[in-house]
C-alpha cells in the first residue's frame, strides 16, 4: 500500500522542467537523509493512494501534463502499479518520482519518464544548487543542469 498526504497535494511548475505537474507527497519514506527536510514523511501517515484516487486527482486538476510522486514509500509494487495505471490511462500525462536513494531499479526507468535519485544532503542543497549530489533523469538522460541554467538566468 502507498500512502499520501492529501493536504499537501499541489500543482507545481518548478519540480519538473517545462511541465505542469501534480505533486503528491508520499509518506513512509525509507530514506535516512542527514538533515532531512521533512521528517514527518518517514512516518506511517496519510491516506491510501489508489488508482481511483489518482483518477480523481487528475480529473480535479485538468491541464496537468505530469504526475509526480514526491517519495516512493515502502511498497515498490504499489508504486509501480500506480505509475503503470497513469501511463496506460493518460497518454498525455508523464510520470515522475523523487527517490531519496542513490540508485533505483531498472523497472523505475520503464514506468517513470522522470526519475530523481540521491539523498538530500543539506550542505550540497537540492537540484537547483550546482553543488547538489542529486540527479534528475528524463528517459535515462541526466537533465539536472537544466535547473542550474534556470537559476543563473533568473
Ligand atoms: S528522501 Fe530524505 S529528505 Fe526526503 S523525506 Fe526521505 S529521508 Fe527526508
Amino acid at each position: 500500500m502507498l500512502k499520501y498526504i492529501p493536504s499537501l497535494t499541489d500543482t507545481v511548475i518548478e519540480e519538473i522542467p517545462h511541465r505542469v505537474t501534480l505533486a503528491v507527497e508520499i509518506s513512509n519514506c525509507r530514506g535516512n537523509c542527514p538533515g532531512c527536510h521533512s521528517p514527518f514523511l518517514r512516518e506511517d501517515i496519510g491516506e491510501e493512494l489508489t488508482p481511483a484516487i489518482v483518477d480523481k486527482l487528475i480529473a480535479d486538476n485538468f491541464g496537468i501534463n505530469c504526475f509526480l510522486f514526491l517519495g516512493e514509500g515502502k511498497d515498490p509494487e504499489a508504486l509501480l502499479a500506480l505509475a503503470r495505471h497513469i501511463k496506460s490511462s493518460y497518454p498525455g500525462i508523464e510520470t515522475a518520482v523523487y527517490s531519496g536513494r542513490e540508485k533505483v531499479e531498472d523497472s523505475f526507468y520503464e514506468v517513470f519518464d522522470y526519475v530523481k535519485v540521491g539523498p538530500y544532503i543539506e550542505s550540497r542543497g537540492p537540484l537547483n544548487n550546482p553543488d547538489t549530489n542529486q540527479r534528475l533523469y528524463y528517459h535515462g538522460k541526466d537533465i539536472t543542469s537544466v535547473f542550474w541554467r534556470k537559476k543563473h538566468t533568473a
